[in-house]
């Protein structure tokens, strides 16, 4: 897979002194992390370590109790909506981010709300995953996982995102999809989307990210190259993993 060059106008996530609870748990102590404009930057750590949860504190499902988050010059303020829109966010959720019981077709219309007419939503999504369009009156339940997870990122695209947030978009997928998932990954980010992805395929991660760090106990134990990143979890946590 190639590799992004950083493009300076898409702006950078900064997050400092971050802390988020479940009800009086607090699982997210204090993290600090800069990711750079323009970057592809892979969130690894062990399972429970809080990288679904510092997404979720991004995208608003979960209320920080401190801390800033600043995308570009934007103070993600109590995560209010209007904040989280000017600062052009989306979210695909760990899991198959689509209305399984609407058809392809209807799942994108849910996106036309934003201001996008029916026929541009169509035009976009098409465009980025032409293998959706013959599936056009498919009920989205019924398309395979690797589908179902275009369909989540093409319904993404058409809000035209400066800040992409990527929870486990392989989950319960083969590698060969996980790879193709992972090369439309690589294309968004040429735009000059902003990534932030949490991954537990921590080869596939690292061949798309310019950066990475490793969460641990709700605190960023290491930040590096992908490469260094990559090796480190995988000696750290991973030692086999044999999917990539
Ligand atoms: P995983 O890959 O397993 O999702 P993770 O690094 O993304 O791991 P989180 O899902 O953020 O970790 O979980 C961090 C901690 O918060 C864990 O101890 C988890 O049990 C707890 N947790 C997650 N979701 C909830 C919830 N809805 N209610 C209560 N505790 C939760």
């Amino acid at each position: 897979m190639s590799k992004i060059t950083p493009l300076s106008e898409s702006p950078s996530i900064s997050i400092e002194g971050l802390t988020a609870a479940y009800g009086r748990i607090e699982v997210i102590h204090g993290v600090d992390l800069s990711v750079r404009a323009g970057s592809v930057f892979a969130l690894l750590g062990p399972n429970g370590a809080g990288k679904s949860t510092l997404l979720k504190v991004l995208s608003s499902r979960v209320r920080a109790t401190g801390g800033t988050v600043r995308i570009g010059e934007i103070e993600l303020k109590k995560q209010s909506t209007e904040s989280l829109t000017k600062a052009g966010i989306c979210a695909i959720p760990e899991g198959r981010g689509v209305f399984p019981n609407l058809t392809v077709h209807d799942n994108l219309m849910m996106w036309s709300y934003q201001g996008v007419s029916q026929s541009q939503v169509e035009t976009i999504a098409f465009e980025q995953f032409p293998k959706l369009k013959d599936r056009r009156k498919q009920l989205a339940g019924t398309l395979s996982g690797g589908e179902q997870q275009m369909l989540a990122i093409s319904r993404a695209l058409v809000g035209d995102p400066k800040v992409l947030l990527l929870d486990e978009i392989s989950m319960g997928l083969a590698p060969l999809i996980v790879a193709e998932l992972y090369e439309l990954v690589a294309q968004i980010a040429e735009r000059g989307v902003t990534i932030l992805l949490v991954e537990q395929f921590v080869t596939t991660a690292v061949s798309v990210a310019t950066d990475a760090a490793i969460m641990l106990h709700g605190k960023i134990h290491a930040q590096g190259t992908p490469e260094e990143m990559g090796e480190q979890a995988l000696r750290a946590y991973l030692s086999g993993e044999s999917a990539s």
